[in-house]
């Protein structure tokens, strides 16, 4: 029998200003509480005003025991790092950043042709074993992100699996489901979701009812556990991020861009920044 999933959670996401002074829209941060196990951080950039002036960006920054996910809707980001990995996330463009044991990186959003920015940073948990495991990047463009299509559903499939659909980013610990959902008026979607794993939606279009809760853009949603989740829309359209993963189930120590599941961690990570080891 399925066994669909309520919400018991509607979050208002918060301005708050990050990097070199960039106002972001924010939702979840990273905290010991790790409520939302194993996402720490959900982050939506959108510069929409023309008069808001030079966007300064997130210069060289370090991460270390996270993965840090990137998706672009409108403009881009150009990003290059300690590893000497560069390149640029377009619209449509989707980067799974895993930093494991460290990298530091910029990352410098820019307007499109239309002057807006808008796009998506989420960061995901590592758990103990793979918290030190080498950086690596999984870069994925637009037209390799596969879309599952039918009747007024449209969703891009970045990780997981929408119908018969599977998305291109894999061997990420936490077996992440990660779907950017668009539904037309007088849709009904249903989706599995494995029992146990986390689930999160962000909606940023239009307004759906989402278990039995009609909830409208801006907001996240956070599901309870059940083996499936169903949207529904009525006279409106919606489009919304869908997150779902496994929980490590690990004590955390989040210490600004460093997860780590233990003060002395954290300790060890701020001396080999001082003492110029922590890029290997
Ligand atoms: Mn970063």
């Amino acid at each position: 029998m399925t066994n669909f999933r309520t919400i018991p959670q509607i979050i208002e996401p918060q301005y708050v200003i990050e990097g070199a002074g960039v106002l972001l829209r924010r939702s979840i941060a990273p905290h010991k509480s790790n409520l939302f196990d194993p996402f720490l951080l959900f982050d939506h950039f959108a510069f929409n005003d023309p008069v808001e002036g030079p966007i300064r960006g997130f210069p060289m920054h370090p991460h270390r025991g996270i993965e840090t996910v990137t998706y672009m809707l409108e403009g881009s980001t150009a990003h290059r790092d300690s590893l000497g990995n560069s390149g640029v996330i377009g619209p449509g463009d989707a980067q799974w950043m895993t930093s494991g044991r460290g990298i530091l990186h910029e990352e410098m959003p820019r307007r499109g042709p239309s002057g807006n920015i808008y796009g998506f940073q989420l960061w995901v948990n590592l758990p103990a074993r793979l918290k030190m495991t080498e950086p690596r990047y999984q870069e994925v463009n637009a037209a390799a992100i596969p879309i599952y299509e039918k009747d007024g559903i449209k969703i891009r499939v970045v990780a997981g699996r929408a119908g018969n659909v599977i998305g291109p980013v894999t061997e990420i610990a936490a077996s992440p489901l990660y779907l950017d959902v668009e539904l037309a008026p007088d849709q009904e979607w249903t989706q599995p979701v494995e029992l146990g794993h986390t689930a999160i939606a962000y909606v940023f279009e239009g307004e759906a009812v989402f278990a039995d809760q009609t909830v409208e853009a801006v907001r996240m949603v956070k599901f309870d556990d059940g083996d499936s989740l169903r949207v529904k829309t009525e006279n409106s359209s919606v489009r919304f991020m869908l997150v779902a993963g496994a929980p490590f189930k690990e004590p955390i120590a989040p210490y600004g861009p460093f997860v780590m599941n233990t003060t002395e961690e954290i300790q060890q990570t701020l001396m080999e920044l001082r003492n110029g080891t922590f890029i290997k």
